[in-house]
Formats: C-alpha cells, sequence, structure tokens
C-alpha cells in the first residue's frame, strides 16, 4: 500500500527545526509494509495543504501529516484537512471533557481556544494524547486514509506507537514480517548489483538497501515466512565475510560476543582513534567481561613509555608505518597479557600529509593468540569519518581473525 508524508510547519521550512518526524514516520510505515513513495513540506496555509493533501490522495492510500494541531490561531491542520475532503466538522464531547480534565490536572483554566481543539470530522477517529492536549486524528474516507499527527515528537512518537500504528496494522490484509542483515566491507552499489545478479527475489518479498555510517542493511519485508528466511539465507551466503549479524547487530557488539563465547579477552593501544574502539566497545553492556583495558598513545614519547616502542624506530619509519604498529602491538600484548592485543595508528588529516604517506593512511595491528598480522589501509573522508572507517575496521579485523580461527 503505497503511502505519503505531508509536513506542516513553518518552523521546519525556515530551518529553525529538523524534520526528524519524517525519519520517523518513514522508517516506521515501512516496517509496517507501507512504501513511502513521497514526503513533501509546506507552510501551515490553507491554500497550500488543500492542494498538496488532494495531489498526494491521488496516488496514495495513506496520507499522514505531522504539525498544525495545537490551539493557536496559526494550527489549522484538523480543518483544512475536513474542508479539502468535504466533510463537516462536529464537537466530539469526549475530547472537550478529556482536555478539561488535562487543564484541571494542571490548576489550569482551558481557554475557548483549546475548545477549537474537539471539532473533527464526524467519522474521524480522536487519536489520544497522553503528552500533550493536542488529539490527533485518523480518517478512513472514500477508501482513502489520512492521519494527521502533532509536530512535537515527543506527542508524535508516542501517538504513532500507540495509537496509530494499531489502525494502521488492522488495515493491512496480510501479515508483514521484517528483517534486517547488516553488512560491512561493501558499498551500497556493489551490495545492489550483487543481489540483482545473483539472486531471484520471490515476489512476496521486498528488498531495501539502507546505508548508516559506513555500515549497509539489507531490509526484508515479506508476507510469507517462509519466504523472507529462504531469501535470507541466500543472502547470507551470497555476502558471506561481508555479513556482521541481523537487525540491528554492529561490530562492536559481535566482537564482544565472539569473545565472550571464546572467554577471551583484549586489549588496544589506539592512536589516531584516540580511544574510539574502546569507547564503541564499551557502550556493549557487560564489555568488562571481555575488554582488559586500553592504551591511547597519542605522540611518539606516550608509544615509547607506555608500549615501549623503540623511539630510533619512530624516527627511521614514522609513527605512521607499519614497523611502529607491529611494535606497539607487541608492547602491549606483553603488558597486558590479553589474548587478542589490537594498535592501531594513522594520518586522520588535515594536515600530516607528506608526499609518500597520505591522509588516511592507517595500519592495524593484531597478535592474536596464534598469529600476528598487521593491516595497511588507505581510507578517505574527513578527519572524523577516518578515525571512524578506522576504529571499525578495526572491529572487523577482529571479528574477521576470530571467525577465520574458528573454520580453521
Ligand atoms: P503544538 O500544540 O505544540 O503547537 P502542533 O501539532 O501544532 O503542536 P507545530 O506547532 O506544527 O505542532 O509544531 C510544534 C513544534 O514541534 C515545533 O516548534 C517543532 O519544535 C516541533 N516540530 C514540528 N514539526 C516537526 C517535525 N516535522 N520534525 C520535528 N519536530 C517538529
Ligand atoms: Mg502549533
Amino acid at each position: 500500500m503505497k503511502a505519503a508524508l505531508l509536513t506542516i510547519g513553518n518552523e521546519v521550512l525556515s530551518g529553525k527545526t529538523l524534520n526528524t518526524n519524517s525519519q520517523f514516520l518513514s522508517k516506521s510505515l515501512n516496517g509496517l509494509g507501507f512504501d513511502v513513495i513521497e514526503q513533501i513540506t509546506i507552510p501551515d496555509d490553507e491554500t497550500m495543504i488543500i492542494t498538496a493533501l488532494n495531489r498526494l490522495l491521488k496516488d496514495v492510500t495513506l496520507v499522514v501529516t505531522t504539525g498544525g494541531l495545537g490551539p493557536t490561531y496559526d494550527d489549522i491542520t484538523i480543518p483544512t484537512i475536513a474542508k479539502a475532503l468535504g466533510c463537516d466538522l462536529v464537537l466530539h464531547e469526549e475530547v472537550i471533557r478529556d482536555i478539561e480534565e488535562k487543564f484541571k490536572r494542571f490548576g489550569r483554566k482551558m481557554g475557548d481556544n483549546n475548545r477549537s481543539q474537539a471539532y473533527f470530522p464526524s467519522k474521524a477517529v480522536v487519536l489520544g494524547n497522553p503528552v500533550g492536549t493536542a488529539p490527533g486524528m485518523y480518517l478512513a474516507h472514500e477508501g482513502k486514509i489520512v492521519v494527521a499527527l502533532p509536530g512535537p515528537p515527543r506527542e508524535n512518537i508516542p501517538m504513532f506507537n500507540h495509537e496509530t500504528k494499531p489502525l494502521l496494522t488492522a488495515i493491512q490484509n496480510q501479515p508483514i514480517h521484517l528483517m534486517d542483515l547488516v553488512l560491512f566491507g561493501i558499498g551500497e552499489s556493489d551490495v545492489e548489483n550483487m543481489i540483482q545478479e545473483n539472486l531471484t527475489v520471490p515476489g512476496a518479498v521486498r528488498l531495501a538497501t539502507y546505508v548508516k555510517p559506513l555500515y549497509v542493511t539489507v531490509r526484508l519485508t515479506a508476507t510469507v515466512q517462509s519466504l523472507m528466511l529462504e531469501t535470507m539465507k541466500a543472502l547470507e551466503a551470497l555476502f558471506g565475510h561481508h555479513v556482521v549479524g541481523k537487525d540491528d547487530c554492529l561490530l562492536e557488539e559481535k566482537v564482544y560476543h565472539l569473545l565472550k563465547e571464546r572467554g577471551r579477552t583484549l586489549s588496544l593501544a589506539e592512536s589516531c582513534t584516540g580511544g574510539l574502539v574502546s569507547s564503541l566497545l564499551v557502550s556493549v553492556p557487560g564489555s568488562s567481561e571481555i575488554l582488559d583495558g586500553a592504551f591511547i598513545t597519542y605522540s611518539n614519547a606516550y608509544k615509547t613509555r607506555e608500549l615501549g616502542v623503540d623511539p630510533a624506530l619512530i624516527e627511521a619509519e614514522g609513527a605512521v608505518s607499519e614497523a611502529v604498529a607491529r611494535a606497539m602491538v607487541l608492547g602491549l600484548k606483553e603488558r597486558s597479557g590479553s589474548d587478542y592485543c589490537l594498535a592501531i595508528t594513522g594520518i586522520a588529516g588535515p594536515g600530516g600529509e607528506t608526499p609518500q604517506k597520505k591522509v588516511g593512511l592507517t595500519y592495524i595491528a593484531l597478535k592474536t593468540p596464534e598469529n600476528l598480522l598487521v593491516r595497511k589501509f588507505q581510507f578517505f573522508g574527513d578527519r572524523n569519518t577516518i578515525r571512524l572507517r578506522g576504529a571499525l575496521n578495526a572491529l572487523n579485523l577482529i571479528r574477521l581473525e576470530i571467525l577465520k580461527e574458528s573454520i580453521e
């Protein structure tokens, strides 16, 4: 079923407010199996609302509006929707009582303008607003549905989740199953090309790819669960070691689980990432079971003092070099005794580039119980993107190495 979002609000247009509702609503509607084909933002203007709504309703079954439900003169969304659809407004007594009660609870007197918030088309389902005064609306009219939600996200999100979702789920005649596959180390276009060239996706399954910084997620929505699971299996086989996990699984969680299952520990020595690798790991609850500790050895002097890296080696090879990454990890192993030790050194930029060493050059060294490996990377992007790429690739290296050991 096709859907569109109609954001109503001068504040969004003036740039004062970021339109976070549209992201939340698109994601939620997708999760319910709706195809969101358009999002538009317009001012609190009657003619523009009527024109936009009528145009959208030609192409989609569901339009969700946000904003303009408050009690002030510029909040005109509900009467304007009614006008566009040719519905009369009637006073909903239960809404008046509800608003009165809320005012009483806060010890305030209800004004006449609040009374205006109780007028809805007679067929409308009024959506309760536990956090604010403005109720929302769900209106089914001549085969189309218009949902009006408040602008403030703290009101919009609960009203969608608790009041709107059950009504929208009920009109979808088939259950919708949803699953995400999280990939790392491969670009979105390669993901799409590989799917197109290698998979025949059943009609009951829809695939969409999303990028969240440095990951690619393939979202599967399906009306038949068994077909979704089969497609998931085929995708996992197709993307092999790029598969981090399902749903919200990120590299730090994967690394945590892999180490925990094996009863192994990890220590880190970070230069260009400045603690980012350890911070990502520490965000996973229970990480103290696997992470012994981390050194942030940013200056050359610290690399020598904390990890025992020979100053002559740094002088000869440079702090960002294979030899120094190796020396860092060996020094770390000696001091920590952890099962796995990882060191990272790189040029995050924008300064520090030489003709031989470009911004983004990074070395990651990993000492496992069996092996010592040093990988060279050339990352692109601004300073923080390079740092994040470094941190995620460090976690990915640990993940791939443990998985390799399990196969051997
Ligand atoms: P209120 O009763 O608070 O007036 P309302 O439904 O009339 O609610 P608006 O007046 O349109 O909503 O917007 C109120 C506030 O909600 C805005 O100042 C803004 O901070 C926030 N807001 C509105 N629209 C959005 C949006 N699309 N995304 C994020 N925040 C929004
Ligand atoms: Mg308002």
